[in-house]
C-alpha cells in the first residue's frame, strides 16, 4: 500500500520518502480510516493528504479557509503536474459548472473549496452529482471556539459531512492543537473514533532567540539589512505599527511590502504576490498574514511584538524554514507587549470562562520570554510533549556566549529618578529627565531641579529609553496597565537602591553574517528561478524549493539523471526545467574554469607554477588515448573535467589543482564525479574516510541511492556530500563489474 504512495512521492514531487509524521497519516487514510492530523508547520501536511487524493478514485474536496490562496495552492499542485482546481466566489456559476463538471469526467484528482461554499444548496446540489471519495479539512482547529484562530464558517462542516448519502472519508489536519481543541474538532466535525496522529512539534532546523529591552527598530534593520536578499516576515502587533515600521525599512533601503487587514483587498493582494514572488523580500504584517502561506524560503520571522500566546507564535515563527534549510525565529519582548495583549483580551472575550483561558496562555508566552532554560523545551513542553532534551543547542539560551555587563550604576540612577518623580509618569519623561531635558513640561513640574536631572546626559536619549525597557523586562520595574503605562519601582528596585542587590545584562549578540563562500552558483540559480517565475507568473518557491537549489549547487548535477537525484525534482519538473538548470551549472562551471589560460602572473604562491602545470596537462592529453576517447568534445581539446583527473593521476591533490586552476574545491570534486559518469576508473577509495564508507552504505541501504539529502540527511555533518557520491560511484562501479 505504502509503496504505491512512494512511488508517486517520488514521481510527482520528487521525494523519495515519507518524513515521519507523513507515513503514519497517509497509511492511516489510506486504510480508509478518518484521521485527525496535528503536524507543525512545515511539516508536510499537504502531501498527507494530496498523497491519498492521488491514489483515491474520484475526487478528493479539499476545505481550506482562505479564498485568496486556494489559486496558490492550486497552482502549485499543476506545477508538479497534479490535476486540481477550486471553486470559489470569485468564480462565476457558470465557471463554477464547468469545473464540477470536469470533476465528474474525472479531470480533477483535488478540488479546493471555502468552506463558505457550503451553505450554498446549490452548490451541495452540484456535489452531488460528483463521486467525492475523500474530504480533507485544512486549518481544522478554525471549527474550535477554543482554538486561537476560531471561523464561524467552519461550524457548517458538521451537518455538511453528515449530509452525504454515502460517507466520504476525512481528514483533518491542523498545524497545532491542544487536547481540548483536538477534542472539539472531532466533535464539532463529528468523526466517529479516528486515528489521531501528533507529529512531534520539533523543528530542529529552526532556532529560537529573545530578546528583552533591545532597541526594536535599530536592531530590525540592522538584520534586515544583513539579510537583505533573504526573505523575512515582520509580524507586528498593530496596524499602525505595520505601516511605521514599513515605511522606516523603505526608506532605508529595503525591499519591504506590508500586509494588514486595514488595506485594500487589492492592496493585500498585491504585496501579497510581490513577496511570494521574492520582489519583496521583507513583509512587514499583522497577523492577519501568513495563514497558508506556504512560501518554503522564509529565512526568518520576527516577532516585533509578543503574540497573544504560544499557538499564535509557534505557528506563526514555524512560517520560517519549511524547506528543511535553516530558518531564524526571533522575538522582541518588550513589556508594552503584555499590557496591549492583556487589554485586547479585555475587550474581546466577554465569557469569563474564555477570558480566564486566553489570558492563561498569555502568561505562558510571557513566561516563554523570560526564560532562562532552553527555549526549544520550553516551547514543546508547553505543547505537552515529554522527555525532551535539556539543551537543543540552537536557540538564543543554549547558545548565550554573550557577556554579562553590570549596569547597577545607571539602574540605581534610573531607579531614583523614577522615585523622586513619584511613580507617575511613563518611560518617555523619565528618559528626558535623565538626559536633562529642559522642554515645558519638565520645566512646568519643576523636574529640572531633581538632582537626577541630567544625570544621564552622556548617553543617548533612546539608550536609556532601552535600559529602562531592559529593567521593566527583568522585573525590577512595572508599567501600569492601561492606555499611558506609568512606570514604578518593584521591591528589587528597592534592594538594588540600597546597595543590597547587582544588576546586570547581557550585551546583545551580533546577528550572524551570511557566509560569503560558496554560494555564487546558488545566487545565480536563484537568480534564474526568479526569472522563470516571472515569465511563468509563479511565486519562485514553486519553481524549486531554496533546498532544491542549494543541493544543486553544491552538487552541480551535469544532466538529467544526475539532476532527478536531487530532492524535490520530479518528473514533471525535470521535463519542464531541468535543460535550463543544468544549462545554467554549465556556464557557470564554464566561467570558473577560465582559470587555466587566465591567471598566469599571479604565480607565487601557487605549490606549482601554472604555466609548469599547463605544459603538464597538454603533455598528459597527448599521450592519454583512453581518456581522449571517452572525450565527447572535439580531438584535440580535453574536457575541463578529464584535465583535472589528468592531473589528479599526475599526482597534484584536489586543493592544488583546485588553486591553479582557479576553480573551488567543490567544482574539482565535480570533474572527478563526472569523469565517472563518463566511464572512467576512479581511485574512490582515496577519497573516501575510511571509517565513514561503512556509515554511507548503511544509509544508502536505508533510503536507497536515488537521491543523495536523504542519505546526507542520516549521517552526521562531518560526512561531505563529495564522500556520499564518492562511494555511491564506487559501488556503482563495482556493482557493475560483478
Ligand atoms: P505544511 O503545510 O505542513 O506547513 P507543506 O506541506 O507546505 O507543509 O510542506 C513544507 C515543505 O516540505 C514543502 O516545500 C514541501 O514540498 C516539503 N516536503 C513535504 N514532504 C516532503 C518529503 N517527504 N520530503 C521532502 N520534502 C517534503
Ligand atoms: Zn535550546
Amino acid at each position: 500500500m505504502m509503496e504505491k504512495a512512494s512511488r508517486v512521492l517520488q514521481k510527482y514531487f520528487g521525494y523519495t520518502q515519507f518524513r515521519d509524521g507523513q507515513q503514519k497519516v497517509i497509511e492511516s487514510l489510506l486504510r480508509g480510516k478518518n484521521t485527525l492530523a496535528i503536524m507543525p508547520t512545515g511539516a508536510g501536511k499537504s502531501l498527507a493528504y494530496q498523497i491519498p487524493a492521488l491514489l483515491f478514485e474520484g475526487t478528493t474536496l479539499v476545505i481550506s479557509p482562505l479564498i485568496s490562496l486556494m489559486k496558490d495552492q492550486v497552482d502549485a499542485l499543476q506545477q508538479y503536474g497534479v490535476p486540481a482546481t477550486f471553486i470559489n466566489s470569485s468564480l462565476s456559476i457558470k465557471e463554477t459548472r464547468s469545473r464540477i463538471e470536469k470533476a465528474e469526467r474525472g479531470e480533477y484528482k483535488l478540488l479546493y473549496v471555502a468552506p463558505e461554499r457550503l451553505e450554498s444548496e446549490s452548490f451541495r446540489n452540484l456535489l452531488e452529482s460528483l463521486n467525492v471519495s475523500f474530504v480533507a479539512i485544512d486549518e481544522a482547529h478554525c471549527v474550535s471556539q477554543w482554538g486561537h484562530d476560531f471561523r464561524p464558517s467552519y461550524l457548517h462542516l458538521g451537518p455538511f459531512l453528515k449530509s452525504f448519502p454515502q460517507q466520504p472519508l476525512i481528514g483533518a489536519f491542523t498545524a497545532t492543537a491542544t487536547e481540548e481543541v483536538q477534542t472539539d474538532i472531532i466533535r464539532q466535525l463529528g468523526l466517529n473514533g479516528p486515528n489521531v496522529f501528533v507529529t512531534a512539534l520539533n523543528r530542529p532546523n529552526l532556532s529560537f532567540t529573545t530578546l528583552r529591552g533591545e532597541n526594536k527598530k535599530a536592531f530590525i534593520l540592522e538584520y534586515a539589512q544583513l539579510h537583505a536578499d533573504q526573505s523575512g516576515i515582520i509580524y507586528v502587533g498593530t496596524r499602525k505599527e505595520v505601516d511605521n515600521l514599513q515605511t522606516f525599512l523603505s526608506k532605508n533601503g529595503l525591499r519591504a511590502g506590508k500586509y494588514h487587514a486595514g488595506m485594500g483587498e487589492e492592496d493585500r493582494q498585491k504585496s501579497q504576490e510581490d513577496f511570494l514572488f521574492d520582489e519583496r523580500t521583507v513583509m512587514v504584517a499583522t497577523n492577519a498574514f501568513g495563514m497558508g502561506i506556504d512560501k518554503s524560503n522564509v529565512r526568518y520571522v520576527i516577532h516585533y511584538n509578543m503574540p497573544k500566546n504560544m499557538e499564535a507564535y509557534y505557528q506563526e515563527a514555524g512560517r520560517a524554514g519549511r524547506d528543511g534549510e535553516p530558518g531564524e525565529c526571533l522575538l522582541l519582548f518588550s513589556p508594552q507587549d503584555v499590557v496591549l495583549q492583556r487589554f485586547l483580551i479585555e475587550q474581546t472575550i466577554f465569557q469569563p470562562e474564555r477570558k480566564m483561558n486566553e489570558l492563561k496562555k498569555l502568561q505562558g508566552m510571557v513566561d516563554y520570554c523570560h526564560s532562562p532554560r532552553c527555549l526549544r523545551k520550553t516551547i514543546l513542553e508547553y505543547f505537552g510533549e515529554e522527555n525532551i532534551q535539556e539543551e537543543c543547542g540552537n536557540c538564543s539560551n543554549c547558545n548565550d556566549e554573550r557577556e554579562m555587563v553590570d549596569i547597577t550604576v545607571e539602574a540605581q540612577k534610573i531607579f531614583s529618578c523614577i522615585y523622586r518623580m513619584r511613580e507617575r509618569f511613563g518611560i518617555g519623561l523619565v528618559a528626558e529627565v535623565l538626559k536633562g531635558s529642559r522642554k515645558a513640561k519638565i520645566l512646568e513640574l519643576r523636574f529640572d531641579e531633581l538632582t537626577t536631572h541630567g544625570i544621564m546626559r552622556d548617553i543617548p536619549l533612546q539608550e536609556i529609553k532601552d535600559r529602562i525597557n531592559y529593567l521593566v523586562a527583568e522585573n525590577f520595574l512595572q508599567l501600569s496597565n492601561g492606555e499611558y503605562p506609568v512606570v514604578k519601582l518593584l521591591p528589587n528596585a528597592v534592594l538594588v537602591i540600597r546597595g543590597e542587590a547587582k544588576v546586570s545584562q547581557k550585551v546583545s549578540p551580533q546577528p550572524a553574517r551570511e557566509k560569503a563562500e560558496e554560494i555564487s552558483l546558488f545566487d545565480r540559480l536563484r537568480a534564474l528561478r526568479r526569472e522563470l517565475a516571472l515569465r511563468g507568473n509563479l511565486p519562485p518557491y514553486m519553481i524549486f524549493a531554496d533546498s532544491t537549489l542549494r543541493e544543486m549547487a553544491q552538487l552541480c548535477p551535469i544532466d538529467h539523471q544526475s539532476l532527478i537525484r536531487i530532492s524535490g525534482v520530479g518528473e514533471r519538473k525535470l521535463e519542464k526545467y531541468g535543460s535550463i538548470f543544468l544549462d545554467e551549472i554549465r556556464s557557470f562551471n564554464e566561467e570558473n574554469k577560465k582559470g587555466l589560460s587566465t591567471h598566469q602572473g599571479s604565480s607565487e604562491k601557487f605549490v606549482i607554477a601554472p604555466t609548469l602545470l599547463q605544459r603538464n596537462v597538454s603533455a598528459v592529453s597527448m599521450r592519454s588515448e583512453k581518456i581522449r576517447s571517452s572525450a565527447k568534445a572535439s580531438k584535440d581539446k580535453v574536457l575541463s573535467h578529464q584535465q583535472t583527473f589528468i592531473l589528479y593521476q599526475e599526482g597534484y591533490s584536489l586543493e592544488d589543482i583546485a588553486r591553479v586552476r582557479n576553480v573551488t574545491a567543490l567544482t574539482v570534486q565535480q570533474h572527478l564525479v563526472r569523469c565517472s559518469l563518463d566511464g572512467q576508473v576512479i581511485p574512490w577509495d582515496d577519497f573516501i574516510p575510511i571509517e565513514q564508507e561503512p556509515l554511507i552504505l548503511e544509509a544508502v541501504r536505508q533510503v536507497g541511492r536515488e537521491k543523495l539529502r536523504p542519505i546526507k540527511e542520516l549521517l552526521s555533518d562531518e560526512v561531505e556530500w563529495f564522500t556520499i557520491q564518492a562511494v555511491l560511484e564506487k559501488y556503482k562501479i563495482q556493482g557493475e563489474e560483478k
